[in-house]
């Protein structure tokens, strides 16, 4: 068979997927979810320095990370008789992450990360309907940011 008649087809053109990559890495998903935690890795939205590193001299240098299980990953090898959830909130930093304020697609701003990623993906939902999805209208920077 080949897989030609299964359930899940090959799609070598990417189109069937919806949500895309907006630094256009090529990364493609359909899930909400993984497209989001995609977002971040371009963009990190969180910031933590291991609550118990931070207190030797040398610590700030190495343990720094941008991501939630990048810290839990830390603390397994790092602290394994320590409560991982007691060092993830002393770790956690007051932090204001940036971000690309603007929308590719139609230039609106946004005030949050968690609007910009709802907004960006009712986008790609309403080109699914119309049976496109690409990035080729996604305009980074916007141009009338140009001046
Ligand atoms: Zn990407
Ligand atoms: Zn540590
Ligand atoms: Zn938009």
């Amino acid at each position: 068979m080949c897989g030609r008649q299964g359930a899940f087809p090959r799609d070598l053109s990417g189109v069937g997927y919806v949500y895309r990559c907006t630094a256009k890495c090529g990364y493609r998903t359909n899930s909400r979810e993984h497209w989001k935690l995609h977002e971040e890795t371009h963009q990190p939205q969180e910031f933590y320095i291991c609550g118990i590193c931070k207190h030797k001299p040398e610590g700030e240098k190495y343990a720094v990370f941008g991501r939630h299980k990048e810290l839990l990953f830390h603390i397994r090898h790092e602290h394994p008789d320590r409560d991982a959830e007691d060092i993830v909130r002393q770790s956690k930093q007051d932090y204001v992450a940036g971000f690309k304020r603007r929308c590719g697609f139609c230039g609106d701003r946004f005030l949050t990360w968690d609007l910009r990623n709802e907004h960006i993906l009712e986008h790609f939902d309403s080109m699914h309907e119309r049976g496109v999805s690409d990035m080729s209208e996604w305009k980074d920077p916007w141009p009338a940011d140009g001046a």
